[in-house]
């Protein structure tokens, strides 16, 4: 008699940071992955990232070394148990790439264990106004060694690809510690919790 055949899932909890400059598109992005939605681009402001964007400032003003003491602990404990993180730049914007480097030289201070790393080329559908050119952020990333994709949080080109390969590599990494809880059958699937972002 064939054995009744019962199917398992398990819900994985993923820890993503988004990183980079400051408009690059993080919460866009995260918008476009989560919602399917775009905001106008004068409506962003209301978008989840500014809370912390705010925070983050504040302390950021103060010169002396309380404050300075205080930002690295915020800063340490935004990074504590990320398992992947992206560093975005505006492919319009050549600055934001530049400063990519600033970006990794803060995760070589704060995170001590094995992470995913992507560089994330957004606003490719200002095709116009591009500034940084695919190819040199691709050996760019090579030398980092990173992956690197280009996305439009506008026109959704390589959002759900870059998320899903994020996931996909983190998931697959036994070195990198998943925290897991039972859920009901039939409910199968990965999702990460929502990124928190950094910039300043
Ligand atoms: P953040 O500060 O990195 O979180 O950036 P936001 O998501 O707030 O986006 C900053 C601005 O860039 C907003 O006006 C967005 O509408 C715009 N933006 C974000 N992603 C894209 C994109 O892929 N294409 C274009 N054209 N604009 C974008």
């Amino acid at each position: 008699m064939p054995m009744p055949m019962q199917t398992f899932s398990q819900e994985l909890h993923v820890k993503i940071l988004m990183i980079g400059n400051s408009s690059v598109g993080k919460s866009s992005l995260l918008m476009r992955w989560s919602e399917n939605q775009w905001l106008p681009e004068d409506e962003t402001s209301a978008t989840i990232g500014v809370e912390v964007r705010r925070r983050k400032l504040d302390v950021r003003g103060e010169n002396d070394t309380a404050g300075e003491e205080q930002f690295r602990t915020m800063q340490s404990a935004h990074y504590r148990g990320a398992q992947g993180i992206m560093l975005v730049y505006d492919a319009s914007c050549r600055q934001s790439f530049d400063e990519l480097t600033r970006w990794f030289k803060e995760i070589d201070r704060y995170v001590t264990g094995p992470v995913v790393k992507v560089i994330v080329g957004n606003k490719v559908d200002k095709e116009f106004q591009r500034q940084v050119p695919a190819a040199e952020a691709a050996v760019f990333a090579e030398k980092m060694g990173c992956r690197f994709i280009e996305t439009s949080a506008k026109t959704t080109v390589g959002v759900r690809k870059t998320f899903r390969d994020m996931v996909e590599r983190i998931v697959g990494n036994p070195e990198l510690r998943i925290v897991s809880k039972p859920s009901p059958p039939q409910a199968s699937f990965a999702r990460p919790r929502a990124p928190s972002f950094l910039n300043y």
